[in-house]
């Protein structure tokens, strides 16, 4: 073997018709987290040549997606300028068509493909013919040993016709040695003639793949499970071709908490939804990798660079791998509070300032705030509703305190708060300091219980129930907490 073919090169081949699932991103992390633990090669292949659904909306966003979870490929699409890099380019299949083209003639030549005339309603009326009879068998083109020569003037003049790889002769079991799964043998009629070449001269996933395999020099292919029945078209493809296998690795499904299919109704799917809802990238990457991988250790909570120091496919495991988002947002937290309250500051500052959220500028108070807040926070977008009670322009006397405010106890208390808060001598209240002043409101007022707490909170966050006060009470000033406090009493 020489250097470069004994070199590890994988890739992600993504179809950029929508967004970046987190199947798709954890294909792409364990390929990437291969290449990486294997000093390899990790390569990002676009699968554009549908053309009808690929967007250029799609691969810009799941080339930020990837960018965002520091998944970096060696050679691929620049993440900015989308320009191709790297030796084998280039890398977008839509730009390749004359390589697959040269290849259908290959094989159209050595009789391993041929024209199919075949049209819609014919294909049809056979596989009625079939499904009638019982018989599991595939359709048989009348045209697959037809002379290539006179199928290419009858397209010359017009007919449309697909090319498709003969498949009969190749009745015989294929087994795959699977990375991941072991052993898994192909019946051999599992599939029949299928399409290389479109009508209209576009090749389809299958045959693309292959070429592209081959031709980019991918050693390993590590991919859903989803896609073993393309890898027998795939394993196909290669020997008609002549070409050595690359090393297949099928990676499990992600299933639901119910055992189906990962699906939206459960919420996210899509690495940009996670991104919005505040998910920080390394607790993605470290939730994802252990749908299907295992640290040697066990250990739970890693970063990329102790993931990459570890991953070996001999600890990815073939079983279903169960999305848990439970756990998934425990993961977040983890991650997020082992950050620094300035980072922390910095992450979710812009959740709040989306939310619209005027707070303190001042870092000390905005290191304090994290430092009280960061044990409720899970994912960033958990700081807008901690933090709204915050804002005085937010405050307001929700409906929800009508009764409150009706109680013949609650102006006395009111009243009797504003005093004791407007005594305390300095602007801001520790948390034994809130407390004080709110036994000075019971002795005050003789009033406990409902009728004591109700009223500070209406006073405070403008309903009965709600936030921790005395977690907020330190986060607020004199002059909020007075300001509010008029407010209700004006309503009492
Ligand atoms: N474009 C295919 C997909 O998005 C790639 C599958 C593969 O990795 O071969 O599913």
């Amino acid at each position: 073997m020489s250097a470069l073919t004994s070199e590890i090169r994988v890739r992600f081949a993504p179809s950029p018709t929508g967004y970046l699932h987190v199947g798709g991103a954890r294909s792409a992390l364990f390929n990437y987290l291969y290449a990486k633990h294997n000093g390899g090669k990790f390569i990002l292949r676009i699968e554009d040549t549908d053309q009808a659904r690929s967007t250029k909306e799609s691969l810009k966003m799941m080339i930020s997606d990837l960018k965002w979870l520091g998944i970096l490929w060696d050679e691929g699409p620049d993440t900015d300028s989308l320009i191709d890099k790297g030796p084998y380019g280039p890398y977008k299949q839509s730009e390749r068509l004359e390589i697959y083209k040269k290849h259908a003639e290959e094989l159209l030549a050595r009789g391993k493909a041929y024209y199919c005339f075949m049209s819609d309603a014919e294909l049809e009326a056979e596989r009625e013919k079939i499904k009638a009879s019982g018989l599991h068998t595939h359709v048989e083109s009348p045209y697959a040993d037809g002379s290539i020569d006179e199928a290419q003037v009858r397209i010359a003049n017009g007919d449309k016709a697909v090319v498709r790889f003969k498949t009969r002769e190749l009745r015989k079991d294929y087994i795959l040695k699977d990375l991941i799964r072991g052993e898994v043998k192909f019946p051999s009629d599992m599939v029949g003639d299928f399409v290389l070449l479109r009508s209209d001269g576009m090749p389809v996933y299958n045959f693309c793949c292959a070429v592209d395999d081959y031709h980019m020099k991918i050693s390993h292919i590590l991919r859903a499970e989803e896609h073993l029945p393309n890898t027998l078209r795939q394993m196909m493809i290669y020997e008609g071709l002549g070409w050595a296998l690359p090393q297949f690795g099928h990676i499990s499904l992600i299933l639901d908490d119910d055992r189906q299919k990962l699906s939206k109704r459960k919420g996210a799917v899509a690495c940009d939804q996670f991104k919005k809802e505040g998910y920080l990238p390394s607790a993605m990457n470290n939730y994802m990798a252990l749908l299907g991988w295992s640290h040697p250790e066990d250990k739970e909570i890693m970063s990329l660079e102790d993931m990459k120091a570890a991953f070996t496919l001999e600890r990815v495991h073939a079983s279903g791998a169960v999305f848990d988002r439970v756990k998934l947002k425990w993961m977040n937290a983890q991650h997020l509070r082992a950050l620094p309250n300035a980072e922390i500051w910095k992450l979710i500052a812009p959740f709040l300032q989306e939310a619209g959220l005027k707070l303190p500028t001042d870092s000390d108070w905005q290191q304090q705030s994290v430092e009280t807040f960061k044990s409720y926070l899970e994912i960033l977008s958990d700081a807008i509703t901690l933090y709204t009670p915050l804002d005085d322009s937010k405050y307001e006397i929700f409906a929800e305190s009508d009764e409150t405010l009706k109680m013949e106890t609650t102006k006395p208390v009111l009243q009797a708060w504003k005093e004791l808060v407007t005594a305390h001598a300095k602007e801001s209240f520790t948390e034994a300091e809130f407390l004080q002043i709110q036994d000075g409101v019971k002795d005050k007022t003789g009033q406990k219980g409902k009728n004591l707490f109700f009223p500070i909170r209406v006073a405070l966050i403008g309903k009965p129930n709600g936030a921790e006060l005395k977690i907020l009470v330190p986060l607020m000033n004199k002059k909020s907490i007075l300001a509010r406090a008029e407010q209700a009493l004006a309503k009492c």
